[in-house]
């Protein structure tokens, strides 16, 4: 299973966030959506979480996977 991440220093902003998610593709498009809105102050929507699912990168898999 390649887990997927999200890196917020990607889309710098005015907070200077630096958090970075990963995990299955699922958990980490929740975590992403409730982060943006608590943190970055975007509602979290159906279309924010789209958007974010289409953000998502391939995490580098484990070496002894
Ligand atoms: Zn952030």
């Amino acid at each position: 299973m390649t887990r997927k991440s999200i890196d917020c220093r990607d889309y710098p902003d005015d907070t200077g966030c630096t958090l970075y998610l990963s995990g299955e593709e699922d958990e980490v498009v929740r975590a992403a959506a409730e982060h943006e809105a608590s943190v970055h102050g975007n509602p979290d929507t159906p279309e924010l979480r789209e958007k974010i699912r289409g953000m998502l990168k391939n995490e580098a898999a484990p070496s002894h996977a």
